[in-house]
């Protein structure tokens, strides 16, 4: 079995709580798990063992973060409609970039995207694909995720009702029929690496029914129910017109929610809707960036926290942010609480890590395999430089990693024990051509889809 040495690092291990830190420590890692946490230097005879030894000289290590809410196929939409609320944003680029985007495209935008996540040190990524114009869009996305190494959580998206877009549209028996494809197909392969679950886009476009239906058939399969809800006012007006109650009572009232939800946004709650996913045990995933680039909100995150909420953090997709960069979601999740309750010390730098890492492996239904640096833990590993111009001197790792570094400090990615990123370059990818041909195939679709670009320009 491969095993992998980590040594003269900072490791923040993330086990009890987020304060801890070994320094000098090293990590040993055997094939795909952790095997070692140990303060100090490692013993020449453990080092002369070892097949790959990485030194962490001047980096924090840190489990790998994860990014619990994208749209992967939105990395080629990013930047087409900016400056927009929400409903208009769909409108104008996201809806009519979807449908002209082909397989390839797909592919190639999951694998950017993907890309990008991992050199940002996201190791996990919960994608939401709702695109399906081809029941191949989903497989290729997974497919993307299998080649680059990257551990993955496909969220099935789909819209069954009126008012949701026609083209986007499918059946009950549809939706439930290529979930249990995929869900069979891909759960199993890979150690569980890439696995697929359901995901009612919108309550405004998911009937009622289906919704119990995949309520319970997710508890049969053990997999998630991942949903945007109450992310803007307008959506929350829709749902008081159509039902006379708020999103989460008409969840609730059809008697799905449980701890196997991932309520996405969750912007505007009142109080009876928190205290109802509370009492349910389902969990809310952040977007703090998006929700203010689509001018949606500030949530009350601090409130969830008070009610005891898991909350995992996210990007949300380029189309609505515009990058994947979760360094960058970190520094914003605490800035804009403190906006928000006025008050400096809403959230420190350890609260925002605990929903990044653990409330992110809640998310990704893995708790306690990543998340957390100790034997028997899932090698999903970031190496973070903190000897940059913009982060020196240090004087505490958590708050070096949530208030100075971003993406960029991002050394060395290391998913399932296979080491995807190094010197903050992928190893197995030719990052030049993959951004080529990208740039190619979106000037391609751009044309395709009769929506105004530039993109001949940087070809
Ligand atoms: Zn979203």
């Amino acid at each position: 079995m491969h095993t992998t040495l980590i040594q003269n690092g900072t490791i923040l291990p993330c086990v009890t709580d987020m304060r801890e830190v070994i320094s000098p420590g090293y990590i040993v890692i055997e094939g795909e798990r952790i095997v070692q946490v140990e303060p100090g230097q490692p013993s020449s005879d453990l080092v002369g063992k070892c097949d790959e030894v990485i030194s962490a000289s001047g980096c924090a290590v840190i489990p790998g973060l994860v990014n619990a809410h994208t749209h992967l196929f939105q990395t080629f939409l990013r930047g087409l409609a900016d400056d927009k609320p929400l409903l208009e944003w769909l409108a104008a680029a996201t809806w009519p970039g979807a449908l002209a985007m082909t397989e390839e495209d797909f592919y190639l935008s999951a694998k950017l995207g993907f890309m990008e996540n991992l050199k940002c040190g996201a190791t996990s990524v919960l994608s939401q694909d709702y695109v399906q114009t081809s029941t191949r869009n989903m497989d290729v996305v997974a497919q993307a995720a299998e080649e680059i190494g990257i551990r993955a959580l496909l969220a099935r998206g789909y819209a069954d009702r009126e008012p949701y877009r026609e083209e986007f549209r499918e059946t009950p028996e549809q939706v439930i029929k290529e979930t249990q494809r995929l869900v069979k197909y891909w759960n199993h392969r890979n150690g569980g690496r890439i696995r697929v679950e359901f995901a009612p886009l919108i309550p405004w476009g998911c009937r009622g029914d289906t919704l119990q239906t995949i309520s319970q058939l997710a508890k049969e399969w053990d997999v998630g129910v991942h949903i945007h809800v109450n992310e803007t006012l307008p959506e929350v007006q829709m749902s008081l017109d159509e039902f006379g109650v708020r999103p989460i009572r008409w969840l609730a009232d059809l008697g799905v929610l449980d701890e196997h939800w991932q309520l996405v946004h969750c912007v505007w709650l009142d109080e009876e809707e928190m205290d109802l996913i509370a009492k349910h045990g389902s969990l809310i995933i952040h977007n703090p960036v998006s929700n203010m680039y689509l001018a949606s909100g500030i949530p009350k995150v601090v409130e969830w926290r008070k009610r005891g909420i898991p909350t995992a953090l996210a990007t949300d997709g380029p189309g609505s942010n515009n990058s994947q960069d979760m360094m960058e979601v970190l520094k914003f999740t605490a800035c804009l609480q403190k906006v928000g309750t006025l008050n400096a010390t809403a959230l420190l730098p350890e609260d925002v890590l605990e929903m990044a890492l653990w409330g992110g492996a809640k998310a990704m239904r893995l708790e306690n395999q990543i998340g957390k640096l100790k034997p028997g833990a899932l090698a999903d590993i970031v190496l973070v430089n903190l000897r940059k111009a913009h982060i020196m001197p240090v004087h505490s790792a958590q708050s070096a990693l949530v208030y100075n570094a971003n993406g960029n400090d991002i050394d060395t990615v290391i998913v399932a024990g296979k080491v995807l990123v190094q010197n903050g370059k992928m190893k197995h990818v030719d990052e030049e051509k993959l951004l080529s041909d990208c740039q190619q195939a979106v000037e391609r679709i751009c044309k395709r889809g009769n929506i105004a670009s530039k993109a001949h320009l940087f070809v």
